[in-house]
């Protein structure tokens, strides 16, 4: 296999002198050097073409046992040398001090067509940074990063990616309800794949040990090799750097109020320093409509992460961040205004990712207010977020009378929506008519942007469930229709239709689909 080897990371900033696997605090280092674990019998089950021609590798190596060995950590290229990032963080809103890559391996740096990537191994074997758990990972929650990833990049979300997902053989002990029932599960390696796997809890780790040497170096690494075009690292641009984390960290969360994504886990150790969604593991989609979902069961008690709160969240953690940041800058001031300015932006972004969901190029003063209504009248019952976007783009001019039946499929319990409730409804089809009036675009061309922007397929959180049910039988044909429907999830796919429906009843309160906890 030939690839374009760069390693920058492991050259330019400090490494942990111990050069062992064993568990221990890591100071004044960014990173420590690991062996990954062999395992028993690894086999490949899927490779994202995609990814791997965006790396420069070969179809003809994909097949090879050198494919499956280097990117399962049974072989180690010869001109690499594997790390695990050391980094802290804020999890459900409290310092954790260092946490650091505890499951995941990076191999190395590639460039290719003037791009590089750091590629990573999740789930192979224990670091420096393990704590008190194992390293590895599961099948089941390798298959939901391993999908997910990839749909999130093909709907066009800022994603780290995934290349490959691997069976390694060997049986991982999981107590999967928290219940005291551990049972073996199959064990699975991703490899995942990012510019940079970078958090904010990279940074946060070295203010809180008041390593302000360490802290800027790695910040004027960052500066150099992710936001060049803002110039040489200096006090002015350490500003604007974060100018345009908190920018790219607003950015990707109104992605996810889009499509319905909704995270699970915005710890401040899994937000990435380039806005990218990172470290998929209780994460759930939307089905119906609702503000106050979240499909983590260890939230769900204060639901922090819940599906409305997201963009506050984000910004949360940009304030962890400007402290990190602040030894480097000494002025509070500029951090505040920036932080001010990610409100501001919200309300502006948000209204007018909404009304591109409802196909208005315009803009009105009623439009909030006109949204609000929406919002109100999905809260009536339970109405799927996707079904009902999709279908809204049939709408037609004039046919304000046709809405309820355009969109019915989206509802959840029908015979609901009849009463008051459907009057509620009609209401709002005429105010949405009124308006689309004063839009100069015809029915058909803005049913083309309003289906370019409302995703036809997600990946489900029971359609992952089916997946995993089959591949724990041995069976990985579901991994890849799934795999191959999410990557034009805004085609119609007429032989696809089935994935374009409601989730099931089974799968209401079913672990899996509706419950999910952290780290698996
Ligand atoms: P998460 O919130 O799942 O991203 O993980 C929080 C922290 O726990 C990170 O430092 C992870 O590396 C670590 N971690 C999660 N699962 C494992 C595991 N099975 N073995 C070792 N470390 C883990
Ligand atoms: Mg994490």
């Amino acid at each position: 296999m030939q690839l374009n080897i760069k390693n920058k990371f492991t050259k330019e900033l400090p490494s942990d002198p111990i050069t062992k696997n064993s568990r221990r605090q890591v100071k004044e280092a960014c990173f420590s050097y690991v062996t990954p674990k062999k395992t028993q019998s690894p086999k490949m089950m899927h490779v994202s073409r995609d990814m791997a021609n965006t790396l420069g590798i070969l179809d003809t190596d994909i097949k090879s046992k050198q494919f499956t060995n280097v990117f399962t950590g049974n072989e180690v290229l010869s001109n690499t040398r594997p790390y695990a990032m050391c980094y802290g963080g804020h999890q459900f809103g409290n310092w954790a001090g260092q946490l650091g890559d505890g499951r995941a391996i990076n191999l190395f740096e590639i460039e290719h067509h003037h791009k590089q990537w750091q590629v990573q191994l999740k789930g192979a074997g224990e670091t420096p940074y393990s704590r008190t758990a194992d390293g590895l990972a599961v099948l089941r929650s390798s298959i939901r990063e391993y999908l997910c990833s990839e749909a999130m990049h093909h709907l066009g979300v800022p994603t780290t990616r995934a290349l490959s997902l691997a069976l390694s053989g060997d049986e991982v002990m999981r107590d999967m309800l928290y219940d005291g029932n551990p049972a073996l599960e199959k064990g699975a390696i991703v490899s995942r794949v990012a510019p940079s796997f970078l958090r904010f809890g990279n940074f946060e780790i070295f203010a809180a040990r008041q390593d302000h040497k360490t802290l800027k170096t790695l910040t004027d690494y960052t500066i150099r090799h992710h936001f060049s075009h803002l110039g040489e690292p200096s006090k002015e641009n350490y500003i604007k750097f974060f100018a345009e984390v908190s920018k790219r960290t607003l950015k990707m969360i109104i992605h996810w109020q889009r499509v319905g994504f909704v995270h699970g886990v915005m710890n401040t150790d899994n937000m990435s320093i380039l806005g990218l969604t990172i470290d998929y593991g209780p994460y759930g989609w939307l089905e119906g409509f609702d503000f106050g979902w979240t499909p983590n069961t260890t939230d769900n008690q204060h639901k922090r992460y819940r599906f409305g709160n997201q963009p506050n969240i984000g910004l949360w953690n940009l304030y962890q961040l400007a402290n990190a940041l602040y030894p480097l800058i000494e002025e509070t001031e500029p951090l505040e205004t920036i932080l001010e300015n990610y409100k501001i932006n919200f309300e502006k972004e948000s209204l007018d990712m909404m009304r591109s969901k409802l196909g208005l190029s315009m803009t009105t003063d009623q439009d909030s207010e006109l949204i609000e209504k929406l919002e109100h009248v999905l809260l009536l019952t339970e109405t799927d977020m996707t079904l009902f976007f999709r279908n809204l783009s049939k709408f037609r001019k004039g046919h304000p009378e046709q809405g309820l039946d355009i969109i019915k499929d989206a509802f959840y319990t029908p015979n609901e929506v009849s009463g008051k409730i459907a009057q509620q409804w009609r209401e709002w089809f005429k105010i949405y008519d009124l308006r689309l009036e004063q839009e100069s675009l015809e029915n058909e061309a803005r049913q083309i942007k309003m289906k370019a922007f409302n995703p036809k397929y997600v990946l489900r959180n029971y359609m992952a469930q089916l997946a995993i049910d089959d591949a724990n039988k041995g069976d990985y044909k579901l991994i890849n229709e799934l795999f191959q429907l999410l990557e034009k999830p805004y085609d119609e796919q007429p032989h696809n239709e089935k994935w374009f429906a409601k989730r099931p009843d089974w799968a209401r309160h079913k672990v899996g689909c509706s419950m999910l906890s952290c780290s698996s």
